[in-house]
């Protein structure tokens, strides 16, 4: 089956730095998976994130590294790629740049050519699947964090993204807001990668995880059991989250993870 995304040795160095922000990753996410991206700080989670819509590298090489749904991502079909995948920003602020929330979820839609009463209906419904319906004439830097973060996920989906990239989907939300965003995420289709520090977020949504670290994968495998493996978790400044305290790797909770 064709790979959601399939990264091949990809390595990165930003200008002027001594060492390289990724290292020779290769990994694959299946349609449909739901994959964590965890690490400490400057992992090199983000700069992952920026090459699967080829917002980096700033200049490519000769062979592709990175597919998208069987595309490689190369100049010559970025627009391809970005109608594929959707990033959503670690800061809403980022991501909102109209007077009004229609013509923020319009904007990606807009620029694939729908207009008119479909572009409408298309905003209506991306609203109400974020849970924000009627929000059409409202200002967006006048909403909530949250509801910020959730007017930003409403532009990603009118795209009709195969593939959902997150940097830090819950960062700076309330444990409600939290709680909300995790089950509007969880209703999604499609694959989805998400970087975290959240790591309830990752028990909760990721069957799956992907350990960075010095911008290398260090261990990828079931989330539960990364997890619960201290000596692993120290060692890249990531910590046990609570709620696996009480949860055996072959327990009630991971049987859940699996169906
Ligand atoms: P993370 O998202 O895991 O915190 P980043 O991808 O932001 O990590 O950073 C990876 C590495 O690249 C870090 O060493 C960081 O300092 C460096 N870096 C990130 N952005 C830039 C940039 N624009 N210019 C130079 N170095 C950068």
């Amino acid at each position: 089956m064709r790979a959601a995304v399939e990264i091949k040795e990809l390595s990165y160095r930003f200008p002027g730095r001594p060492t390289p922000a990724l290292d020779r990753l290769s990994f694959r996410v299946e349609p449909g998976e739901c994959v964590a991206i965890l690490g400490p700080n400057g992992a090199g989670k983000s700069t992952l994130l920026l090459h699967l819509n080829g917002l980096l590298p700033e200049k490519f090489g000769d062979a592709p590294q990175l597919w998208i749904d069987g595309e490689p991502v190369t100049p010559a079909n970025l627009a391809q790629i970005r109608r594929k995948v959707g990033l959503l920003f670690q800061d809403p602020e980022d991501q909102l740049i109209s007077a009004t929330v229609f013509e923020d979820v319009a904007f990606g839609p807009c620029q694939l050519g729908i207009d008119g009463p479909s572009l409408e209906s298309l905003v209506k419904d991306c609203l109400e699947r974020v849970g924000l319906p009627g929000f059409e004439a409202r200002e967006p830097h006048r909403l909530s964090h949250g509801e910020k973060r959730r007017v930003c996920l409403a532009g990603v989906l009118a795209c009709e993204p195969a593939v959902l990239v997150l940097d830090e989907p819950t960062s700076d939300l309330d444990p409600r807001g939290r709680r909300e965003f995790k089950a509007l995420l969880q209703r999604l289709p499609g694959a989805k990668l998400m970087a975290t520090h959240d790591l309830e977020l990752a028990v909760d949504l990721c069957p799956r995880s992907l350990i960075l670290d010095g911008g290398k994968l260090v261990a990828q495998g079931d989330t539960l059991q990364l997890l619960a493996d201290e000596k692993l978790m120290l060692a890249h400044g990531l910590e046990r989250p609570h709620s696996l305290l009480h949860r055996h790797p072959h327990g009630p909770a991971y049987q859940l993870h699996r169906l």
